[in-house]
């Protein structure tokens, strides 16, 4: 590992102060559980790493908005998440993704928006926080900006935040974020491995239906279906799965992954892609995840 200097920051103005002034040679530290197996195989070598853990406007947290929206902090840990008894009953998928994220020591540390900075296309959250319409809270030099989820992914480690910036927290809109979801995923080892194959579907009371996966191509990819066919339970099997099996289109594995070669992960991603809808049917039928 190179060596670098630590700073840790005690608001955010000096987080920021503190990025812009080393531009590309910062790094931001919130759990470290990617950051730091990036430092020491050498592909991150920055000049200063910028612990954010100690900062106010940064802090964990799970606040409800008079309106019905929540707030996430950035530093909110997945164990949190998948614990949060709102997220549970409005927010299934992204519930059920934080809780197969790595094993339990490393959910105790990941946070969410160290998933979606880190930006891997296999991030388990990624795929229900962009059926459930998640927006980016951004700090940077010149204040604070709100990115749409589906607008913050690039490709695999970069995203659309600019440099100086650091992602606050992730909000969920009151009304639009509340669908009946639910999130499958393949791997080959849980709790050391990522995801082959991760999917939330998620569908709402008008038969809207969200679909967004991750691991099959540079970034997540969401679809969303507004014919109502794939929101109707009595829609026939076979257009059923025409209907999904256009949502999927986009799905480009790479051909030289270590995990699993395209043919498997495509053939996962249909059979996972069903699952969650049927799951995400099953709860809107029961009244779940819709006000
Ligand atoms: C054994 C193991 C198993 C894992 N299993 C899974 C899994 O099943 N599913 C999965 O999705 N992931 C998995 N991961 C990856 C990792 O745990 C998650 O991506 C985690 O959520 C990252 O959060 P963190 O707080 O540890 O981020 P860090 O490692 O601290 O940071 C990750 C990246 O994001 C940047 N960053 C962090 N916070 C901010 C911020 N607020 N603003 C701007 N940039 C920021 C950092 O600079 C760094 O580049 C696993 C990792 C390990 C080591």
């Amino acid at each position: 590992m190179q060596p670098f200097a630590y700073a840790r920051p005690d608001t955010l103005t000096e987080a920021v102060d503190l990025l812009v002034r080393h531009g590309g040679d910062a790094r931001v530290l919130a759990g470290g559980t990617d950051l730091v197996i990036r430092l020491r195989d050498g592909s991150f070598a920055p000049s200063v790493v910028v612990d954010v853990k100690r900062v106010p406007e940064l802090a964990p947290g799970i606040l409800a908005t008079g309106d019905g929206g929540l707030v996430i902090g950035a530093t909110t840990t997945m164990t949190e998440i998948a614990a949060h008894p709102v997220i549970r009953r409005d927010l299934a998928a992204l519930a059920e993704a934080a809780a197969v994220v790595g094993s339990v020591q490393i959910r105790n540390r990941a946070t969410l928006a160290g998933n979606l900075c880190n930006a891997s296309p296999a991030a388990d959250t990624a795929p229900a926080l962009l059926v459930h319409r998640a927006v980016v809270v951004v700090a940077g030099p010149d204040g604070t900006r709100r990115i749409a989820l589906d607008d913050f992914f690039v490709r695999s480690g970069v995203t659309t935040l600019a440099p100086g910036e650091l992602v606050a927290a992730v909000e969920l809109p009151a009304g639009p974020s509340r669908m009946a979801s639910a999130h499958e995923r393949r791997t080959r080892r849980r709790g050391h491995d990522l995801a082959s194959v991760t999917v939330a579907c998620g569908v709402d009371a008008d038969g809207v239906v969200r679909l967004a996966f991750g691991s099959l191509g540079p970034r997540p990819v969401l679809r969303i279906d507004e014919s109502g066919g794939l929101g109707d339970p009595a829609t026939p099997d076979d257009v059923r799965d025409r209907l999904l099996e256009a949502m999927l289109g986009d799905a480009r594995p790479s051909a030289t992954s270590m995990r699993a070669g395209p043919t498997y992960r495509l053939a996962m991603l249909r059979i996972h892609a069903r699952r969650a809808l049927a799951r995400g049917l099953e709860r809107r039928a029961s009244g779940e995840g819709i006000p």
